[in-house]
C-alpha cells in the first residue's frame, strides 16, 4: 500500500476514529499558488466594533481604554452562573433526557488592535495571551461549579466569526464535553497500556521522521497529524516532557509555545495569501481535580480551506453520513506549510 497513492482509512488514536484518504483524487499536480484574493485592509480602530477600547458594547457597558490583553464576561454567554439545576427523562425508558447546566463563559481580546492577528503579533505580546488563557483556565476551574474549561479561537466570517477583531472565547461548565471526553478516555487507555503519554510518544516520532512537522521550537511541535481530517488540520504538541496544562508552562516553554502559534499562524496566512480562517482550541486537564494519566496539553487547528482563499471543504454526504474523507494527504499538506516563507506576507514574506 502506497500511502501517497493508494485509498486507506487512517485511524486516529485520540478519538479511535477513522479517516478515509484518497490521494489518487488529487489528479493534476498543485503547488498552492492561487490568484490572490482581495482583501480590504482594516483599520487599528473600528468606532462599530462592541471590542475595540472604550467602546459601548450590546448590555450597555463600554469598553475600557485597554492596551494590551482585555478579558470579560461574555454579553451573549450560552452559559449562565444562575440556571437551575435539574433533570428531564422522558419518553419510553427516558430516551427524551435533558440535564440542566450552570457555567461562565468569557471573551478575551488578545490586542486593542482591531487590524492585528495572532500570526502578526509579536512573541511577548503572544505570551501576555498565553498567560492571560492560563489565569482565566486556573481561576475558572477553582469554582467549585466547572469542571472543564474550554478555550477556542473562531477567526474568520467563514467559520461563522462575526468580528475580525482578534480575540477567543472561554467557556467553562460542569460537565466534560464529548471530545475531550474521548480523547482523555483514548490516552489513558494508551498510559494503562505502555506506560507512557500517547502524544508523548507521537510529537517524539514527528520530530524524529519529520514528514508531518510544520515547525519543530525548542519545546514544542506543530504538525498536520497522520489522522488529520481537514486538509490543513493542525496539532501543536510539546515534546520534550509531559505537560497536562498551561499552568505547567515554564516561563521558556510558555515562549516556545507563543512561537510555534505563531509560526504556524505565519504559514497559514502565507499559504492563501490571506488572513487564514481557523477553529483553534486549547485541550488540557479538566478541573475535576480527577487524575487524568497519560493526558497532554495540546492544540488543534481546524481551517475550512481547501485550494483557496474561498474554496471552502465541506464535510457533506459521505462525510456526513458515514465518515471524514480527504484527498491531498497529511503529508503533503505538511511539506506546502513547511515550505512556505516564515516571515508574513505582509511584512515582506513570499
Ligand atoms: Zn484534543
Amino acid at each position: 500500500m502506497d500511502l501517497q497513492f493508494d485509498t486507506h482509512n487512517r485511524y486516529n488514536p485520540l478519538l479511535g476514529e477513522w479517516v478515509k484518504v484518497s490521494p489518487h483524487r488529487t489528479k493534476r499536480p498543485w503547488n498552492g499558488q492561487v490568484e490572490k484574493p482581495h482583501e480590504t485592509a482594516l483599520e487599528a480602530y473600528d468606532p462599530t466594533c462592541y471590542l475595540c477600547p472604550n467602546n459601548l458594547r450590546s448590555g450597555g457597558i463600554r469598553n475600557p481604554d485597554y492596551q494590551d490583553v482585555y478579558v470579560f464576561d461574555n454579553d451573549f454567554a450560552s452559559l449562565l452562573e444562575d440556571t437551575p439545576s435539574g433533570e428531564q427523562k422522558n419518553g419510553p425508558h427516558g430516551l427524551l433526557t435533558a440535564h440542566a447546566e450552570k457555567g461562565r463563559c468569557r471573551v478575551v481580546c488578545f490586542s486593542p488592535r482591531h487590524d492585528l492577528t495572532l500570526s502578526r503579533m509579536e512573541i511577548p505580546s503572544i505570551m501576555q495571551v498565553i498567560s492571560v488563557w492560563k489565569h482565566e483556565y486556573e481561576s475558572l476551574g477553582a469554582l467549585q461549579m466547572i469542571n472543564y474549561v474550554q478555550i477556542f479561537e473562531n477567526r474568520g466570517a467563514i467559520m461563522g466569526c462575526s468580528n475580525p477583531h482578534p480575540h477567543s472565547q472561554i467557556w467553562s461548565e460542569e460537565i466534560i464535553p464529548d471530545i475531550p471526553t474521548k480523547e482523555l478516555q483514548k490516552q489513558k487507555e494508551y498510559y494503562q497500556q505502555y506506560g507512557s503519554a500517547m502524544l508523548l510518544d507521537y510529537a517524539r516520532y514527528e520530530t524524529d521522521c519529520k514528514e508531518r512537522i510544520i515547525h519543530q521550537d525548542a519545546h514544542f511541535i506543530a504538525v498536520v497529524p497522520f489522522w488529520a481530517v481537514w486538509p490543513f488540520e493542525a496539532l501543536i504538541i510539546p515534546f520534550r516532557r509531559g505537560i497536562q496544562s498551561l499552568s505547567e508552562l515554564t516561563a521558556e516553554e510558555t515562549e516556545s509555545l507563543a512561537r510555534t502559534m505563531q509560526q504556524l499562524g505565519i504559514r497559514y496566512d502565507n499559504l492563501f495569501e490571506t488572513s487564514f480562517p481557523y477553529s483553534m482550541g486549547i485541550h488540557q486537564l479538566p478541573t475535576d481535580a480527577q487524575p487524568y494519566p497519560g493526558s497532554m496539553l495540546h492544540l488543534h487547528y481546524f481551517p475550512p480551506l481547501l485550494r483557496s482563499a474561498s474554496v471552502k471543504k465541506f464535510m457533506v454526504g459521505y462525510e456526513m453520513m458515514a465518515m471524514p474523507q480527504r484527498d491531498i494527504t497529511a503529508e503533503k499538506a505538511a511539506q506546502m506549510l513547511r515550505t512556505l516563507n516564515s516571515v508574513h506576507y505582509s511584512q515582506g514574506g513570499n
